[in-house]
């Protein structure tokens, strides 16, 4: 059948692309569909059409799937935030899970990887439950098998974000709104409850607002690049309780800007209120410049026993509860006792680095961008940590050079690169360098297979693999890799 654009169609939904578009297969052809859910069958209209796959639009639901539920979210569909609103959290961890155990096999060709269930990660496998039984082999008896465990899911996929940004507008009656963009534009949908974030957003929004239209503080206007407020960052500490709002402006200050900092600071945990500058015309969120109205100018935050500094410039993870099982897990993988060396490669503000420090004699950080390394030395000193040390530099430049200088050793090598992977470069160095143990920590498991398989054709050996969900109701997947040093029987 001829499908041509405009045409609707009832197709079914067997699976999900990678950013959470529903696939239906029809003669063959693949057709993407958004805001649909792996069960689904839907009426669609077609959009935009190539050889052998097409796009179109989500009309009406025919057959509900049995994990489609009903976004909490009023403006699921429009935001874009979420893609996986419509899908219930049991299924959205066992699509993630998935997409990572199938990434292996396909491309990383690791056919002796086993699915072992949940009661005993290491031992049971089978028949035990779990995401798709239908899958699960039995465990053979040879040592050579790789575990792959069930997800670490979130007990609440509800507000579990330390961080937000929202940007300012003004509605056709000259009100000051804030919400989000809308799905790829910038245009303002009104939204001030993101159910993601925590529930004191809210109420720090109506403050800025409700003193914006007061005050007649103009928002910015991206198009005339005119008018003051551009956007508001909001952190918290989710273990201090601690509150951090900047504002950040077309301008280097705020009319009445001490009623606005007054009124901020009658809730409950305020610790922090800054200005950032940003005069540019950019859609970069943040300026250079940051003023610090009240506090310290940062928040502070546990993971696990390591105390972080937080400004509005730092990074930080977003979910700080699943980040604790992240971390817990890659320290768990890196076997440590205390006599060991080990390089974190890709270490951003040292978090991890950190994390291993207490349990190695000596751990070595390395990252690209120098404002991190900052936070990292600093966040190691605020915690007494002398048994760390930080370069500044690609980790495929900085290894090899400190390898052949003074031939540093690697007992374990704990790598977190961003989602292409790591360069060839840096991988052929970890294999001189021969660590009796990788871990690796990543957020694209196709990059993470390809990564994998060369590895293990150079003397690693798969061992354990476990994802972790960050990110619930998008589509972003951790997985943390154990990887050990093959020796010649
Ligand atoms: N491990 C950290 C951050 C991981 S994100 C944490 O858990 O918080 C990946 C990091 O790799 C980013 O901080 C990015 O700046 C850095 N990066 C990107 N390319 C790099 C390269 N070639 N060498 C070193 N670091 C790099």
């Amino acid at each position: 059948m001829e499908i041509k654009k405009n045409d609707r169609f009832v197709v079914k939904i067997q699976d999900m692309s990678e950013d959470g578009a529903g696939i239906g297969k029809m003669d063959g052809y693949i057709w993407f569909i958004k805001d649909t859910v792996i069960g689904d069958v839907v009426e669609a209209g077609a959009m935009k059409m190539k050889k052998s796959y097409g796009f179109a639009r989500l009309i009406r639901v025919v057959e509900p799937s049995a994990s489609r539920v009903e976004p909490r979210c009023p403006v699921a569909r429009q935001c874009g935030g979420c893609q996986l609103q419509a899908m219930s959290y049991e299924e959205q961890l066992r699509f993630k899970e998935n997409r990572v155990y199938h990434n292996l096999l396909r491309i990383g060709k690791f056919e002796n990887l086993v699915r072992v269930g949940e009661k005993n990660g290491t031992e049971e496998a089978g028949e035990s439950g779990g995401p798709e039984a239908g899958e699960f082999h039995t465990v053979p008896g040879a040592e050579d098998r790789a575990v792959f465990l069930p997800i670490m899911g979130m007990e609440n996929p509800w507000r579990y974000r330390n961080k937000a940004q929202f940007p300012f507008g003004t509605d056709r009656d000259g009100k000051i709104i804030t919400g989000f963009y809308a799905g790829r534009t910038h245009t303002i949908i009104p939204q001030e409850d993101c159910l993601l974030g925590v529930e004191e957003n809210r109420e720090i929004l109506r403050v800025i607002k409700d003193f914006m239209n007061r005050y007649q503080i103009s928002s910015y206007d991206e198009e005339r690049h005119s008018g003051l407020v551009r956007h508001v960052l909001i952190r918290k500490g989710f273990r201090t309780g601690e509150l951090m709002v900047c504002l950040v402006i077309n301008g280097k200050k705020v009319p009445e800007s001490g009623k606005l900092t007054a009124e901020l600071l009658k809730i409950p945990g305020m610790t922090g209120i800054s200005f950032n500058i940003n005069q540019e015309k950019t859609n970069v969120i943040m300026g250079r410049e940051t003023i610090h109205l009240y506090g310290p100018g940062y928040i502070t935050d546990y993971i696990g026993s390591i105390r972080y500094q937080i400004s509005p410039q730092s990074f930080y993870q977003v979910n700080p509860v699943q980040t604790e099982k992240l971390y817990g897990t890659a320290l768990e993988y890196a076997g440590l006792t205390g006599g060991e060396t080990v390089w974190d490669l890709y270490c951003g503000i040292g978090t991890i680095s950190l994390f291993l420090a207490q349990k190695a004699k000596k751990v070595f950080g390395v990252e690209i961008v120098p404002q991190a390394i900052d936070d990292a030395r600093r966040n190691a000193e605020l915690n007494g940590m002398e048994n760390v040390e930080f370069f500044v530099g690609k980790a495929e430049e900085v290894l090899p050079r400190e390898y052949e200088k003074s031939q540093i050793p690697a007992d374990v090598i704990v790598v977190d690169p961003p989602r292409k992977g790591c360069d060839r470069q840096c991988l052929d160095t970890i294999i001189r360098m021969a660590p009796e143990r990788v871990v690796y920590v990543s957020c694209d498991p196709g990059t993470l297979a390809r990564d994998l398989r060369y590895l293990c054709d150079r003397g690693y050996e798969l061992k354990k693999v476990r994802c972790c969900d960050m990110f619930g109701w998008g589509v972003h997947v951790e997985s943390i890799v154990l990887l050990s040093k093959l020796h010649t029987k």
